[in-house]
């Protein structure tokens, strides 16, 4: 028995990496040194996992900046667009953060590669893009340079890649149509020759990552895997194959993959735990089983005897030679060490014993190898007798627990998931109450951020700037918001988000249940990290959390102003949520608060409230069988934050970064007044969902792409509004942005909300 693991985090323990990237693209480290901080990073996380006792070494798990990207380039997958940049002197690593961020200067606008969500977690990765007649060029060095590294450990070192499939699925073919699976005949020679490579430095074992196996596949791609097993396996025969799934389980197609020619599978227990069955009478006698015991996902401590439970049904049916003990999935979706994490405000000792970060969960999987061979000798070993009191007090823990919110939810009804009435009624109050133009114009919530209000902030928080000087700060922001928003001639304000550092952290922490890190970054994408607060127990809210803020601001203005929540789905997807209760119970604890809070705004004399959710997508299963639930439990706990309220007060939702095809019926089950889409990157294509369903209630699609710091002439926004009333009955349509303009700089803020308003007074005149 081994223990393994599919990726460790390798953004560095404090963050050293994204300090270097970042400081070498402003140009104030050289290259040198950047290239130094990426080797001090994996070789610190090799000696973790070799303190820890991990048995195999992983390599090819550390990226610059995305693995699949990393791929692209090992493959030699370079679109056309990126090639005049060699003649600038700009290769190599250069040409790779072109890649990935575009290339804005001397004449030239190059856009990065598209990126995307990576399945369904908050990771994104660049998405591949093959020409028609795309050819491969194999370009092994990096991976060869990190092998040598990783091998003077004197350590089995097992090489992560992407398996071939996946990687063509995983991309899109860069002009019109076509199919990325058409090109695996010209990509499996280059697979042959890197594991042939690699064999010849001395590696037994291989991974190749196969995500899309958890996911429903089409006959074609079935057959794709097959094909390219057998040759690998016709190429190679004298390389160890391990063929890792993981975000879902092999469901229909386990009988037949642990068939192919591999030596061994990994499977993820954690995301389903009953393929263990089926895999054990399945597997034929002489392959391996990796066993993805320890969750990769999510931060709490392992449950040992659980698993020890799973480890010795494996070892009764398949001997103890062949099992290999990991993490689910790669660990790059948890925070790196749980021991950084000294400040027990904002997580209290009882819940820290609760948690394991990546160096713990490698921690884990060595005591569980320990613990499956101590047999019954194990029941006195004190780390079992000390994870079973961690894992009992998590269940017990009173603190965690509040009988009246489980009461609540057990009291809920219909009426409590229903508007008063059907939207046509409430648009016509709506109407009334707020007297608003043909295409009324508004924004999705933020406005920038400054770097002084940062710092402010983070004074504040450390206690060098008084409360009152803090909210008098904000006021004054909130002030200048407004009149700005007046002057341009918006219909429907915001008061800018200037008090949320982030949009669930800042409602995290006005509620019970929720614990906070230091130090838990996790890697969104690049550079970019993120730090979800940790779900432990009951929520509930204690206080207002947004009254005060919206109040003032409408206190300002005559025109109304949009009260903004995060809505429960956002708030449990962007967590590390508890995994002791199913994630509906959750997702209504967090309801009711926002339930309430909504109400609290109501009685405020706040009149249109909006309910972001860009994360309700994101929280769709791969599997489509297992849609409908999660579908049916998101739908009804928006319901639920959002009814309460009366006829005339309108609410609004938000959603980005969405593709709405398959998801019209629960989007329009919502029953939001309003919903605002991104929209203006597609050229109004999201839209087509919308009206190909006859959408009934109001949208605003995005004209306004926020991503870019472009202003939007008046004139492109004009041609989008009218290409979407093409669309939708203009009655129904909101003029807006694709989303916050958060990230964006006052002066181009100010230009294109100009331009958008105007837009939005040329196209009320034509009709
Ligand atoms: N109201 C939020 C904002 O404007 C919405 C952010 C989001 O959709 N990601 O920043
Ligand atoms: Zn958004």
């Amino acid at each position: 028995m081994f223990t393994h693991l599919l990726g460790y985090p390798r953004i560095g323990l404090h963050r050293e990496l994204k300090r270097a990237c970042e400081q070498y693209w402003a140009g104030k480290i050289s290259q040198d040194e950047l290239l130094r901080t990426g080797k001090m990073i994996r070789e610190s996380n090799w000696l973790q996992q070799i303190a820890a006792g991990i048995d195999w070494l992983p390599c090819g798990d550390f990226s610059f900046y995305d693995h699949v990207l990393d791929m692209s380039l090992m493959l030699g997958v370079i679109p056309e667009r990126f090639v005049p940049l060699k003649e600038k002197g700009v290769d190599g690593l250069d040409q790779y953060f072109v890649m990935a961020r575009g290339y804005q200067r001397d004449g030239l606008d190059i856009p990065a590669l598209e990126m995307t969500k990576w399945f369904n977690t908050n990771y994104h990765y660049l998405v591949p893009e093959f020409a028609p007649n795309q050819s491969f060029r194999l370009q092994p060095d990096s991976l060869l340079a990190a092998l040598a590294e990783a091998q003077a450990f004197q350590r089995p070192v097992k090489p992560i890649l992407i398996g071939p499939v996946s990687y063509l699925l995983l991309g899109k073919m860069g002009t019109a149509h076509g199919n990325p699976l058409h090109l695996l005949p010209a990509l499996l020679p280059c697979y042959a020759d890197l594991l042939r490579l690699l064999h010849r430095h001395g590696v037994q074992w291989v991974q190749l990552d196969e995500p899309f196996l958890a996911t429903d596949l089409s006959a074609d791609s079935l057959q794709a895997f097959r094909e390219a097993y057998s040759y690998l396996h016709g190429e190679m025969p004298e390389i160890n194959l391990l063929l890792a799934t993981y975000f879902g389980g092999l469901g229909n197609y386990l009988p037949q993959v642990v068939q192919w020619p591999v030596q061994g599978v990994h499977l993820d227990l954690i995301s389903d735990p009953e393929q263990l069955q089926p895999a054990l009478q399945w597997l034929p006698r002489d392959k391996w089983l990796s066993l993805g015991i320890v969750d990769g996902r999510n931060v709490w401590k392992n449950d040992f005897t659980y698993s020890l439970s799973i480890i010795e049904q494996a070892v009764q049916k398949l001997g103890q030679e062949r099992i290999l003990l990991a993490p689910s999935c790669s660990l790059l979706h948890v925070p790196y060490d749980l021991q950084l994490e000294t400040n027990s405000k904002g997580l209290p000792d009882m819940v820290k014993n609760w948690l394991a970060f990546a160096r713990q969960k490698l921690e884990e999987l060595t005591l569980l190898k320990q613990l499956a061979f101590a047999g019954t000798h194990r029941q006195a070993l004190p780390r079992l007798i000390e994870n079973q009191f961690a894992i009992e007090q998590k269940k017990m823990a009173a603190f965690a627990h509040l009988p009246e919110i489980q009461q609540r939810i057990a009291r809920l009804q219909e009426n409590d998931l229903h508007r008063l009435h059907p939207f046509a009624i409430r648009k016509a109050a709506q109407q009334r109450a707020l007297q608003l133009p043909l295409l009324p114009t508004t924004t999705i919530g933020s406005f920038p951020q400054t770097n002084e209000l940062r710092q402010l902030r983070a004074r504040w928080n450390k206690g060098e700037i008084s409360d009152k000087a803090y909210e008098q700060a904000l006021e004054q922001s909130i002030r200048k918001v407004i009149a700005l928003q007046e002057q341009i001639g918006l219909d429907v304000l915001v008061h800018g988000e200037f008090e949320r550092s982030d949009m669930v952290e800042y409602f995290a922490r006005q509620l019970t249940g929720f614990a906070f890190t230091e130090h838990g970054w996790v890697q969104s994408y690049g550079s970019r990290c993120v730090k979800p607060p940790i779900l432990y127990g009951d929520v509930a809210r204690k206080q207002d959390m947004t009254v005060r803020w919206i109040r003032f601001a409408q206190s300002l203005t005559s025109k109304p102003v949009k009260g903004m929540l995060t809505g429960p789905v956002t708030m449990l997807k962007w967590s590390f949520v508890r995994n002791d209760q199913p994630l509906e119970q959750t997702a209504y604890q967090l309801a009711l608060a926002i339930r309430d809070e909504v109400k609290a705004l109501e009685e405020a004399g706040i009149r249109v409230i909006q309910i972001d959710e860009p994360a309700f997508r994101e929280g769709l299963p791969l599997r489509k069988e297992q849609q409908p639930a999660y579908l049916e439990w998101a739908v009804k706990a928006f319901r639920l934050a959002s009814c309460g309220v009366k006829d005339e007060t309108q609410i609004h939702t938000h959603m980005c970064y969405s593709e709405f095809n398959s998801i019209m019926q629960p989007i329009a089950d919502l029953d939001a007044d309003v919903i605002t889409i991104e929209a203006s990157r597609s050229h109004m294509e999201l839209l087509d969902a919308f009206g190909d369903f006859q959408y009934p209630n109001d949208i605003g699609p995005g004209i306004y792409d926020i991503h870019s710091p472009r202003i939007p002439s008046a004139d492109e926004m004009v041609a989008l509004l009218q290409k979407a009333a093409r669309i939708i009955p203009v009655d129904q349509l909101w003029v807006n942005p694709d989303c916050g303009l958060k990230t964006r700089n006052w002066p181009e803020v100010k230009a294109s909300l100009q331009n958008m308003v105007a837009a939005a007074q040329r196209v009320r005149n034509m009709y």
